[in-house]
């Protein structure tokens, strides 16, 4: 089973001032299945939307590579670019800035198709009006403009927009965070149902854990430009190995009662650096609550410690590797 997207050391580095350079992304790995619904979280200004933007060729990389289907999205030709613009769309955070207020909604939907001259006349607006039903909208919203919708249909519009190129691969960008937390439910159901019913891959960023968690395969932690830990859903709620992922997790009310006990609330003090200056070493070291000596020399890496379950932290490296079998004094 060959992943459809495979990132490897991508770096995403901003030169803001002379000598200074933000590190947004900074040197993440991670790939997803076809069909996979990629969860991304960590707080704003950690870099997943640059991750997510990089991705969706909509910024160069600094270093490392992007692959879709193999494709070196950064490197490949115009006509791959073009095809690959089909194939990979994004849904923006905010569905109030990201519709031109003074196009019409069936413009707005066709955009993509009229670059791509895919369809003409009465097939474009057929096609519109398709888009309109399988988000939940109707017909006699084409001929109307983005100020006349709520916050939830602008947002629908946005994923019909996204979805006018039968796209196979979606960045969704903190797609519900802008909205009504009583119509939040209603998006996220509607990208679940588009993910099984067209078989959509999706990479879904969010800033907390409690919405992703119950909709992602998979769910990547970022922090301060790195993933720090990667693993499934479930994996990473019964057994989170990073201290970063373990205060996220603590900061969510727990409906079960057996694990209540076992997770204590882990109040992380102090505040995200600056990428412009991250810390020497581990980057999590100023806020760790689990911080050794070496965490501020030495940078840890990500490895597997169980199958699928990747962390960089130092506390693991030597007491654990694959499988949780003790490695033997002598190596
Ligand atoms: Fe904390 Fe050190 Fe692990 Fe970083 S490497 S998360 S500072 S224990
Ligand atoms: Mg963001």
């Amino acid at each position: 089973n060959k992943p459809i997207l495979e990132v490897e050391h991508l770096k995403k580095h901003f030169n803001i001032r002379k000598n200074q350079t933000l590190k947004a992304v900074d040197g993440v790995s991670f790939s997803i299945q076809k069909g996979e619904m990629f969860g991304l979280v960590g707080e704003s200004g950690c870099g997943k939307s640059t991750l997510g933007r990089t991705v969706l060729r909509l910024y160069d990389q600094t270093a490392g590579t992007v692959r879709y289907n193999g494709e070196n999205v950064h490197q490949a030709d115009a006509k791959t670019k073009k095809q690959l613009d089909r194939r990979m769309q994004m849904i923006f955070q905010d569905p109030y800035a990201s519709l031109n207020p003074r196009s019409m909604v069936v413009d707005i939907i066709a955009e993509g198709m009229d670059i791509h001259h895919l369809y003409q006349g009465k097939e474009r607006l057929r096609r519109v009006h398709e888009l309109l039903e399988i988000v939940g909208l109707n017909k006699e919203h084409a001929n109307r403009y983005p100020h006349e919708f709520s916050g939830g249909q602008r947002q629908r519009i946005g994923i019909a927009r996204a979805l006018a190129l039968e796209p196979e691969f979606i960045v969704a960008d903190e797609p519900i965070s802008a909205l009504d937390v009583s119509i939040q439910a209603q998006v996220v159901n509607l990208l679940q149902k588009l993910q099984k019913e067209k078989g959509l891959t999706f990479l879904f960023i969010a800033h907390d854990l409690s919405m992703v968690r119950h909709i992602s395969d998979r769910i990547g932690v970022m922090y301060l430009g790195k993933l720090v830990e990667i693993t499934t859903s479930e994996q990473l709620y019964q057994n989170p190995l990073h201290p970063y992922t373990k205060a996220l997790l603590s900061a969510i009310p727990i409906p079960d009662p057996d694990l209540e006990d076992k997770r204590e609330s882990i109040i992380l003090r102090g505040e995200i650096p600056s990428p412009i200056s991250p810390p020497s070493g581990c980057v999590f070291r100023t806020r760790c609550p689990q911080v050794m000596e070496q965490c501020s020399y030495s940078e840890p890496q990500i490895r597997e410690y169980e199958t699928g379950h990747f962390a960089a932290c130092h506390l693991y490296e030597r007491n654990h590797t694959l499988q949780g079998v003790q490695e033997s004094a002598a190596t």
